[in-house]
């Protein structure tokens, strides 16, 4: 079959700044395997390239990113990538290792080596950042947000104890943060910001504008004292319990997607996946 290549990701590069954007506005950048591993190969090209100083992430479209992709006609659960990390490929596994060994490698694996980047990243947020769309901009080094900017976490919802890549401990005050993934309400860009877990909020006709100029005065910095800086900070986070903590709640996320499963034949709760995604390719033929 001679299906054409989706770009889920656009790369290009302003001078020192190179500014990768999630690209599915149609599914409000909801991410596919396909989209992860692309967006791990433009952040390696970024890597490459001497003269990038500084990574911008952003979305195309209304919204940031609206998280995984659980529903959209191009989810691609069952889909082989070319692995980034030593796990081995899940799609012939049974039961829970499919899961299991998807999740190590795309939702952990890849947020982790995102995280670790050694150039320093800005994510630049507007509309909404949900679910694992909180983890792209948790990855990130700074956060700059639009005023227009909305958070949550709603996958308790579906029977989960929050997302893979477990960041709310660390990114909210941790009384907040339960609250936040108990009640899975939205948050506004003023009280992200209030908490700390924004670095700057504008308006968002000033957002690009904000991001770039901030983007540009680090590009001046030496890159390698920027380097060591999120190196040194990246670790001290590490020693305070980011990733052990992390690694113990990926246990209790898989714990939790088994027991759906076993429950309801369904690794999410409460969420017929099946539904959604006739619902999607409805509204797909109705576009076409
Ligand atoms: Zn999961």
């Amino acid at each position: 079959m001679n299906k054409k290549k989706n770009n889920y990701i656009k790369n290009t590069v302003k001078g020192p700044v190179s500014i990768i954007s999630l690209n599915r506005p149609d599914y409000s950048n909801a991410q596919n395997g396909a989209m992860t591993y692309q967006l791990d190969d433009a952040f390696r090209q970024a890597m490459d390239d001497d003269n990038v100083k500084v990574i911008i992430l952003k979305g195309e479209g209304k919204h940031f990113c609206a998280g995984h992709d659980i529903g959209t006609p191009d989810r691609d659960l069952d889909k082989s990538y070319e692995i980034k990390s030593m796990w081995y490929d899940h799609t012939k596994k049974e039961g829970g290792e499919f899961y299991y060994a998807r999740e190590q490698e795309i939702y952990l694996g890849m947020c982790r080596r995102w995280r670790d980047i050694p150039k320093p990243t800005i994510a630049m947020v507007h509309g909404a950042c949900i679910a694992a769309g909180l983890a792209l901009a948790w990855v990130c080094d700074l956060i700059i947000a639009s005023e227009d900017s909305f958070y949550s976490d709603p996958t308790l919802k579906m029977g989960l104890p929050g997302i893979e890549y477990f960041g709310h401990p660390f990114e909210l005050n941790p009384r907040i943060a339960k609250e936040f993934l108990f009640l899975g309400e939205k948050i506004s860009a003023k009280r992200a910001y209030e908490m700390g877990m924004l670095n700057k909020v504008v308006p968002l006709r000033e957002l690009e504008k904000e991001t770039m100029e901030i983007a540009n005065k680090i590009a001046e910095i030496p890159s390698l004292a920027l380097t060591l800086t999120k190196q040194s900070i990246n670790h001290i986070q590490d020693l305070q319990g980011h990733r052990s903590g992390m690694d113990a709640t990926f246990g209790y996320h898989h714990f939790a997607h088994t027991h759906n499963d076993l429950v309801q034949g369904e690794y999410l709760s409460g969420f017929d996946a099946k539904k959604l995604k006739e619902k999607s390719e409805d509204q797909d033929k109705k576009k076409s």
